[in-house]
């Protein structure tokens, strides 16, 4: 699942202005430090005008992809175009920590209505990489019985039922989905991650030796109220994992799809040590893993509690190589060939007339689509499973129709393109067996025909 609403409910009154970091930050050495206007409750969006990390003022721009339509702006199939906001996705980095951000908060408001659907987060990928998670743990970082492990953003339960055979676990997950926690037997608080609810938590519970936020880092605003409110989770000894979207296989593979406004945060292990360390915090062992066609897992404790293993500084070493400015630079000219690429692979196939259909609706496809500048004149339609809510609706920004994915068997197009093309090894061979006899595009990282 894409999202976790964290902080304030969607009642809650606007909050600006925004209070002052909490008491355990400290902005970078020679870093001024100024209040940040808040998107959150205003109804519109805030331009990000110093980094979100150290705050500094002078962020480099990376690439701009446009304005961008929400990716949940999905009107029904049949409705006349009207007004609808889109926001500009631009892409900065900070010259001091290294964050690589959008240049622009949404109101999550906008991003996460009531009416976001939930999907599921239990993907075949997430639940062997939860799995993983917990035999990790268990070999580098061994709990006892008594130990708390708590998730924050905790979804359906998946992640904490790896740990809760060995002894107590607790979800926090602010939508329904924490309802389905409970049933099957993982205790969850319903409720969103904020102050009260910690000091509910730790009355009621104790503190926690693990706590776990996986793909909720990079969605919430203030990320320094974050990290001050997992600190106020834990034990003194206690650890914590998260899991983000890492930079490093965004830029080598070319995922420029998965930036939208979701997304606030594009971390590399350099920006996320420069954040722990705002927090008397090391990173004490870092991985890359392969969630979401690419992510970043660290391991974070107080300053000194545990040694820092070698992972870090390879990781580090590796970043040091392959995210500099330069680098960046030559990713955004990459970005621009390869729509020129993809747009030149569609001309030919429209000009003898052949179809396109689209294969996946993830949020990624809408920035691909919008970016690209694909319409209704150039892929037909756009399938999604059985049961998906987004069937008989209109692709973000688009006239484009999302339908049942059995149009692809009976239709037979031409052509498929896959927009969860990061997972295209897994999918071909299953719509092959499944009947489809057309050609599958790959649009990323090289536009090309399979
Ligand atoms: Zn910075």
């Amino acid at each position: 699942m894409d999202v976790v609403a964290l902080g304030a409910s969607p009642e809650a009154k606007p909050t600006n202005p925004k209070p002052t970091k909490p008491p355990g930050f400290k902005p970078m050495a020679g870093v001024p430090h100024t209040a940040v206007k808040s998107a959150a409750g205003t109804g519109h969006s805030v331009v990000v005008e110093r980094c979100q990390i150290c705050d500094a003022p002078d962020l480099e721009p990376v690439l701009f992809l446009g304005y961008l339509p929400p990716v949940n702006a999905m009107p029904a199939i049949g409705s006349r175009p009207c007004e609808q906001p889109a926001y500009p996705a631009q892409v900065l980095r900070c010259p001091h920590c290294s964050l690589v951000q959008l240049g622009l908060v949404v109101d999550p408001a906008i991003l996460f209505p009531p009416s976001y659907p939930y999907t599921s987060g239990t993907t075949r990928v997430l639940r062997e990489n939860f799995k993983e998670l917990s035999r990790e743990v268990a070999s580098l970082y061994p709990l006892s019985t008594n130990d708390l492990v708590i998730d924050v953003g905790s979804n359906d339960g998946t992640l904490l039922s790896n740990f809760a055979t060995r002894g107590p676990v607790l979800g926090i997950e602010p939508t329904n989905a924490g309802k389905l926690a409970i049933e099957r037997g993982i205790p969850t608080y319903i409720s969103f991650f904020n102050r009260s609810t910690i000091r509910r938590i730790t009355a009621e519970e104790g503190h926690a030796k693990l706590v776990t936020a996986t793909n909720v880092f990079a969605h919430i605003e203030d990320v320094h109220e974050v990290i001050e409110s997992v600190v106020e989770l834990m034990t003194p000894d206690g650890i914590f994992v998260t899991e983000s979207h890492y930079l490093l296989p965004l830029v080598r593979t070319m995922q420029y799809d998965t930036i939208y406004h979701e997304h606030l945060r594009y971390y590399s292990l350099r920006s996320l040590v420069n954040l722990f360390d705002m927090h008397d915090m090391d990173v004490i062992h870092a991985r890359p893993i392969p969630t979401h066609g690419g992510s970043i897992r660290v391991y974070a404790a107080g300053r000194g509690t545990y040694p820092v293993r070698d992972t870090v500084r390879q990781m580090l070493d590796a970043e040091e190589r392959e995210l500099t400015a330069e680098k960046l630079d030559d990713f955004a000219k990459k970005v621009a060939q390869s729509k020129l690429g993809l747009c030149a692979l569609l001309r030919d196939i429209k000009a003898k007339g052949q179809r396109v259909y689209g294969v996946g609706a993830p949020s990624r496809a809408s920035t691909l689509i919008n970016y690209v500048g694909i319409d209704a004149g150039v892929m037909d339609c756009v399938l999604e499973i059985e049961g998906s809510h987004k069937i008989g609706k209109y692709m973000p920004g688009t006239l484009i129709p999302v339908c049942e994915e059995s149009k692809l068997f009976e239709d037979q197009p031409e052509y498929a393109m896959l927009l969860s093309w990061h997972i295209a090894e897994e999918l071909m061979p299953k719509l092959r067996q499944r009947g489809f006899r057309g050609k599958f595009i790959v649009p990323l990282p090289e536009p090309s025909i399979m």
